[in-house]
């Protein structure tokens, strides 16, 4: 029987991070992954045409990630490229751009909606960035406890805006409509919920205030060159440099447990392999209830996993090859790496949202779209490009759609799409193709581990309260996937703060850092060169 010390379910980029902190510390790491390739959800597949790189999942990827500082990716051949404008909203009369880097523009950008907006903005980075990041890199601290180190007053204020719901920070704080559309459909864009944002969803969203604070710097987006599945090839070939060894293909079938003690995980072809520590990054109700097994569990954990809400919301993407960027009659847009099209004031979210309710397709679709290969043209042949766009829809439908019955609702997209654009007419489009839970390719995997931030499932009571600190009820198993705080978005949370609970059970010292750089401000009024 093989052995190892860390077992890591799942090469998704919070098992690789994981695997990475975990090989960094000296401790011999196996990660399997029953996929044939490493990175999860950071897939670029050819979906449309030969040579056209979709990325099908993670696109935009914030550049500020403290994993991006504790290893170095350059020697193992990951480049990245940061586009000029992150955001393009445009609007029946006029637009707002955010641009990446340059937080005096966005503060001129904003106050032209509302000065008030803008210098609540740098108000809350001010007062609160380092705070939140400081908690997003940590394990989550009991309610009520949070904002350790801030004045007593602005304690107090930061547990109360983290004790609201996102959309209820957004109506407090801001006055500005257009203000308050931008942050809803980012929070939409990030997390893939449309609910987090509808204001008729609010009592269902408890304690997720602290997303505002997220918004309030510039995580500085960028992409990944060749195509996102690019950055999980090269922590794969650190890990080979670490002593880390992954096993593609190679599907973990059990969780072994013996008297509530992790022993090791099987494999589907039958081998064992014995783990002082095993740490899933797959989805967290199939780890408990079908890795590890409900004999194993206290009934009552058995039942509060039965009892997490999955997410209402699908997404029905489209995917194009093309034969020339769109030119967007908003000529900002034409350089931006993110458009939200089709959301015109606040009540767009909550018609949204009543139809996800109601099972329907939108009657007026809007989304988010964008063309990475103006940054990446390696990822396409000569003079082509591809285009992708997320439209959120009912679950249902989503599950429920077949390629019989994809084309219509691609048809409306599309049609909708050309109200924005001079020249995506069927000339330009070589090839297409819709992606939806219907022909999802990771079964397994959801934007946020198949766990939303909805009924209270958020900070120390994600997954479950029990399992908020990355242990389980089963001694020895952890949980490092995106179902854990902090969530989904490749930034590396689970992983890193998940890699220190292991290190300190195992009696080894973290290595990195626990100060954090702190990111950009996302707007700041000062002149550059001045405080
Ligand atoms: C459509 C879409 C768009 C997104 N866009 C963005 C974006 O632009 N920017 C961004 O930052 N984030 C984005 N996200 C979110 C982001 O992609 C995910 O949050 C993140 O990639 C999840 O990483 P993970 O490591 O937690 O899990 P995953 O990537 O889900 O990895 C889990 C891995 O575990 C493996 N696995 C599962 N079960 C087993 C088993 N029994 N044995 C072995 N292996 C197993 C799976 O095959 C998979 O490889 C998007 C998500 C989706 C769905």
């Amino acid at each position: 029987m093989a052995r190892c010390d860390v077992a890591v379910i799942g090469s998704g980029h919070n098992g690789l991070g994981l695997a990475a902190y975990c090989a960094r510390l000296g401790l011999d790491v196996v990660v399997v992954e029953a996929g044939s390739k490493v990175g999860g959800l950071l897939s670029t597949e050819d979906v449309t045409l030969p040579g056209f790189r979709h990325n099908l999942h993670a696109v935009t990827l914030g550049s500020y990630a403290p994993f991006y500082r504790d290893f170095d990716l350059r020697p193992f051949g990951v480049r990245f490229v940061r586009p000029p404008v992150e955001y393009v909203m445009p609007l029946p009369d006029r637009h707002l751009t955010i641009r990446c880097g340059d937080p005096q523009a966005n503060y001129r950008a904003v106050a032209r909606f509302s000065r008030h907006d803008a210098d609540m903005i740098q108000d809350l980075y001010r007062r609160f960035h380092r705070t939140w990041l400081t908690e997003y890199y940590s394990p989550p601290l009991p309610a009520g406890q949070r904002g350790q180190g801030l004045s007593t007053q602005d304690q107090r204020e930061y547990n109360r805006l983290c004790a609201m719901s996102f959309r209820a920070t957004v109506d407090e704080l801001f006055q500005s409509e257009e203000v308050r559309l931008l942050f809803c459909l980012r929070a939409m864009e990030i997390t893939g919920d449309v609910g987090l944002a509808a204001r008729a969803a609010t009592a269902d969203y408890p304690g997720t205030g602290d997303f505002l604070f997220r918004l309030a710097f510039d995580e500085e987006y960028h992409i990944v060159l060749g195509g996102t599945n690019e950055l999980g090839q090269g922590i794969a070939r650190l890990l080979g440099k670490l002593g880390a060894k992954i096993l593609t293909g190679s599907r973990v079938e059990r969780i072994v447990v013996r008297d509530g003690q992790v022993q090791g995980v099987r494999l589907a072809d039958g081998e064992t392999l014995a783990a002082r520590a095993v740490v899933s990054g797959a989805n967290f109700t199939n780890t408990m209830l079908d890795l590890v097994g409900e004999e194993h569990l206290d009934r009552g954990f058995v039942e509060r996993v039965k009892g997490l809400r999955p997410s209402r919301v699908g997404k029905f993407d489209l995917h194009l090859a093309v034969s020339a960027p769109p030119r967007y009659r908003v000529p900002e847009a034409r350089e931006a790496l993110c458009l939200f099209l089709g959301y015109e004031a606040l009540h767009d979210i909550e018609t949204r949202w009543s139809e996800i309710l109601a099972g329907t397709f939108p009657a007026k679709p809007s989304f988010h779209c964008g063309c990475t290969s103006i940054y990446d043209p390696d990822s396409v042949p000569d003079g082509g490009h591809t285009l992708y766009l997320w439209q959120f829809v009912p679950a249902a439908i989503s599950r429920e759609t077949t390629e019989a019955t994809a084309g219509a609702y691609l048809e409306r997209i599309l049609a909708r799409w050309r109200e924005y654009t001079t020249d995506l007419g069927d000339a330009q489009i070589l090839g297409r193709h819709g992606y939806y839970l219907g022909n999802w390719k990771m079964k397994q995997a959801h934007p946020y581990g198949g766990v939303p931030l909805s009924h209270g499932q958020y900070y120390d009571r994600r997954p479950l309260p029990e399992c908020a600190d990355y242990r389980t009820p089963v001694r020895g198993l952890y949980l490092c996937g995106s179902a854990s705080h902090p969530g989904g978005s490749v930034r590396f949370g689970p992983a890193r703060n998940a890699a220190g609970v292991i290190a300190n059970d195992l009696g080894l010292k973290p290595w990195w850092s626990e100060d954090l750089v702190p990111g950009t401000p996302l707007v700041s009024r000062a002149e550059p060169g001045r405080a």
